[in-house]
């Protein structure tokens, strides 16, 4: 026998993979040539329960070994970590009364998890999960994974998407990209190729239920509105059909099976079961054999729907309200996804018909459609696909200087792009007739520890006394992650703008270095933030008496009210530079306190010469 080498050509040289991380279930999928496929484990399944267990040997096992356990050892096996992630204790007290979380009281601010004896932070439960699919994908392929593309729910806030990235750098995945669930489901139906459409995701899976709106534009994807409902989904319909084969059994049996866990567990998963043959067939059988005894119950597709209509209605509440949000009517809503487990019950799938007045996208696997979706983003990022434009993030904030060489941000690190803010700043000094629009990238609260990228000047603007110029910046990140700031007088709708490469020049590493600096000096930026905006108060005070000592109230003060606002104007000076933010502060209400009775002479004069009709200044 001879062996033959054979050429494959040029070897691919990454293998980026894509994860849903759901609440429920999660999956993982690759590029498979040319199209997204979702990987099987050994024994065919594709599905991976987010359930995690500590095994006998004090590690942490996931997937169908830790979902048997949760009959087994409900005590050290947790679910739903997804609703934790990114959330601090005061954060989720509400959760913790609907969920059955163990939780350290005594860990402050970051939640633990007990799990039988030992306690585990949420990205590291998640992990768990992680380390099963990338395993999985692992044996499938027969190569190593290291690279990933994993999804988050739209709404997620930067701690949550935070955590999610830390889960993966765990489980020992590099996380290239975050990608929207919405916009993941809307990828794996092509639907990027629309170029520019209105998109609604209607996602009803194990525990929860998010309907985003999104809008294509020149194959962008950007979310115009999102909500739902984080305790709605197939576990509402399970409890119900759960709660009505009790009181069968205990009618049959006569004996309470609720006080048996690991009875109602059994009882669960046949209810589960059921449940899901209705979605293909019009009856289905509830049945448990459990302690020598068995129980057997008919459940036909009319009962069920009767059962569940309640719950199917109270998804449509949200989806109007994000159509209010997005200001869509239903008829202008091109293409409807369904996405979770949850979508295949006929009942929601005539009910989302109905809403949205179009028949909606059913022909992936709704419980696989996300994987999918990320595989095909994974793909562009490995160079797999070509031919679709890249989703991006800005990876750090944006904003402009204001007063005391404070950065306020516009943008925040992450944001999905295209993506635009607007705010109102206003002038600092009486007649002000230009404004320095100053552009600045980085985490950090003080302009000098950012990066400066444009520095414009707003010209001509109405002169007004300080404070009442309304100016208008505007930033703009288009889809090529150009920047293009505006800035506008709103009196005048004069207008100026620069046009802007934020992240030109930035390798990833300083973009890291960036990100963790701002972590690490986080408290001392705080602290000297609070200075500096107590400098700008001191300032307008300062500058607010000694115009108002020009004024001929000062005159009706009393030598003593005198000096006591001198000396007071005095304190302040003498402690501007202490960098105490507290003192300056008394100091500041210490002037107010002794300024009150000339503010008052001045009010009242004022109001004398308005009625005697003369104008005053
Ligand atoms: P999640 O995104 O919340 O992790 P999934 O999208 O995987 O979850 O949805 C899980 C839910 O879908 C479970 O409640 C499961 O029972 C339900 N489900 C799965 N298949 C079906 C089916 N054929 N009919 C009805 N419900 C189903
Ligand atoms: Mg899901």
């Amino acid at each position: 026998m001879s062996t033959f080498q054979i050429d494959f050509g040029e070897r691919r040289k990454t293998r980026v993979v894509g994860i849903d991380l759901g609440t429920t279930n999660s999956l993982i999928a690759h590029m498979d040539l040319t199209h997204p496929t979702i990987v099987e484990d050994a024994q065919g399944r594709k599905i991976v329960p987010s359930i995690v267990s500590l095994d006998e040997s004090g590690g942490l096992v996931a997937g169908e070994t830790a979902r048997e356990m949760l009959i087994t050892h409900p005590e050290q096996t947790v679910y739903s970590v997804k609703r934790l992630m990114g959330r601090g204790l005061a954060d989720v007290r509400d959760e913790l009364k609907l969920f059955p979380f163990r939780v350290d009281e005594n860990s402050e601010s970051l939640i633990r998890l007990k799990l039988g004896e030992r306690t585990f932070t949420a990205p590291e439960i998640s992990a768990a999960v992680l380390r099963q699919l990338k395993e999985n994908a692992e044996i499938a392929l027969g190569e190593q994974v290291t690279q990933a593309v994993i999804t988050v729910p739209a709404y997620f806030n930067d701690a949550q998407r935070q955590a999610t990235k830390d889960a993966g750098r765990l489980a020992g995945l590099e996380v290239l990209r975050l990608v929207n669930e919405p916009t993941a489901a809307s990828l794996a139906y092509g639907l990027d190729k629309r170029k520019d459409g209105v998109i609604a995701v209607y996602d009803l899976g194990g525990g929860t239920f998010d309907i985003s709106i999104l809008r294509l534009h020149d194959g962008i994807f950007e979310v115009l509105a999102t909500n739902g409902d984080t305790h709605l989904g197939g576990d509402d319909i399970d409890n119900l059909l759960l709660k009505v084969a009790l009181e069968d059994i205990t009618t049959e049996w006569s004996d309470d099976l609720s006080t048996d866990s690991e009875g109602v567990q059994r009882l669960r998963r046949a209810v589960i079961k059921a449940k899901e043959e209705l979605s293909y067939v019009a009856r289905a059988t509830i049945e448990l054999h459990y302690k020598s005894k068995s129980y057997q119950r008919v459940l036909d597709r009319v009962v069920f729907d009767r059962l569940i209509g309640p719950i199917i209605e109270r998804t449509l509440e949200p989806c109007r309200a994000s159509l209010k949000d997005a200001g869509m009517m239903p008829e202008q809503i091109d293409e409807v996804v369904m996405v979770g487990g949850s979508t295949r019950i006929p009942l929601v799938r005539a009910a989302v018909e109905r809403l949205f007045k179009s028949k909606p996208h059913t022909e992936l696997n709704p419980d696989e459609v996300v994987a999918l979706g990320a595989a095909v983003q994974a793909g562009i990022l490995a160079g797999d696909v070509e031919d679709k434009l890249l989703l991006d993030v800005t990876p750090l904030s944006l904003g402009i200087e204001t007063m005391g060489g404070v950065v306020s941000k516009l943008i925040h690190r992450n944001s999905t792009i295209p993506a635009s803010a607007t705010e109102s700043f206003t002038t600092a000094v009486d007649g002000q007739r230009n404004v320095l629009i100053h552009v600045l990238q980085g985490e950090r609260e003080l302009v000098k520890d950012n990066r400066s990228l444009a520095r414009f000047d707003l010209k001509d603007i109405d002169p007004l006394p300080a404070g009442l110029a309304r100016i208008e910046v505007r930033f703009l990140i288009d889809a090529n992650g150009i920047l293009q700031v505006a800035a506008r007088d709103a009196r005048t709708g004069k207008e100026h703008s620069v046009e802007v490469k934020p992240s030109y020049g930035l390798t990833d590493d300083q973009v890291e270095a960036m990100i963790r600096e701002s972590f690490d000096k986080a408290e001392q930026d705080m602290r000297e933030r609070q200075v500096r905006e107590a400098r700008v108060d001191a300032d307008h005070i300062l500058a607010a008496t000694e115009k108002a000592k020009r004024n001929p109230a000062w005159r009706e003060l009393s030598a003593e009210e005198c000096a006591a606002v001198d000396n007071a104007i005095r304190d302040i000076q003498n402690i501007y530079h202490s960098g105490d933010h507290d003192l300056i502060r008394q100091k500041i209400e210490a002037l107010n306190q002794v300024t009150m009775k000339l503010a008052e002479t001045m009010m009242n004069t004022a109001v004398r010469g308005a009625l005697r009709g003369t104008k005053i200044d």
